[in-house]
């Protein structure tokens, strides 16, 4: 696993989906920050890296519940500014709404759209997806370059199409998958055969933002190169 997980849950789990890695020049890069990342974020070390990236998929509440706390942490106790990263203008905005209802001074956050990040060699692109009605046009997945390898990071998703045009290069998919509830997320008895097709072309599929772990580990079983993310 090119990420390192903080939490695999769905919306109504302890440990909500969220992960991080380290860049080539030692900043971290975290995606999404519900409030378990906040909590465990604030016991890491985090002095040692010159900038602190939080890449949001969406404004969910399991998305972002403790970005505004994560920000603040940052800003009084380790005296920088972390990159808040929206994938849009749209969701700059509404993510600026939400850190200032919580009491955030503009001055304490960078806040940048992920276009501004195409000079990084960690960056690929954000993907447009579909998932909750509530925030059609909102809701993207990212994809990344981690150790020389392509990573697809769906975010919440109902879909794979919009990643499809990146799956030739993709070594490593983490996709958003739900055993029962399926809806607003793909459900893995549909979207079973999608994963198959992938590990046979050599992609690494890691399922995330579970609803049920176990449930999830008894269907995959028989395919190897299909996994559920491990957490720290
Ligand atoms: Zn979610
Ligand atoms: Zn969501």
């Amino acid at each position: 696993m090119l990420l390192n997980f903080l939490g695999r849950d769905s919306g109504f789990g302890n440990n909500h989906t969220s992960a991080f890695f380290f860049t080539e020049s030692n900043d971290i890069v975290v995606i999404d920050c519900p409030i378990s990342t906040f909590q465990k974020l604030r016991k890491a070390n985090l002095t040692d890296h010159e900038h602190i990236y939080v890449l949001i998929t969406h404004t969910h509440g399991d998305h972002i519940g403790g970005l505004g706390l994560f920000v603040q942490h940052v800003f009084f106790n380790l005296h920088k500014k972390v990159s808040v990263v929206a994938p849009s203008k749209e969701v700059a905005n509404d993510l600026q709404t939400v850190l200032t209802i919580e009491g955030n001074e503009t001055e304490w956050y960078h806040l940048i759209t992920a276009d501004l990040l195409s000079e990084e060699n960690w960056f690929v692109s954000c993907v447009l997806t579909e998932h909750a009605p509530q925030l059609a046009g909102k809701c993207f997945g990212y994809v990344l370059i981690i150790s020389g390898k392509a990573v697809v990071y769906t975010g919440d998703t109902s879909t794979l199409k919009p990643f499809e045009p990146y799956f030739p290069m993709c070594n490593e998919l983490y996709v958003d998958t739900s055993v029962h509830y399926g809806m607003v997320h793909l459900k893995l008895e549909d979207a079973l055969i999608d994963f198959i097709g992938l590990s046979k072309n050599g992609t690494e599929v890691f399922l995330m933002h579970l609803d049920d772990a176990e449930a999830a580990h008894m269907l995959i079983v028989d395919f190897p190169g299909i996994n559920v993310v491990t957490v720290e």
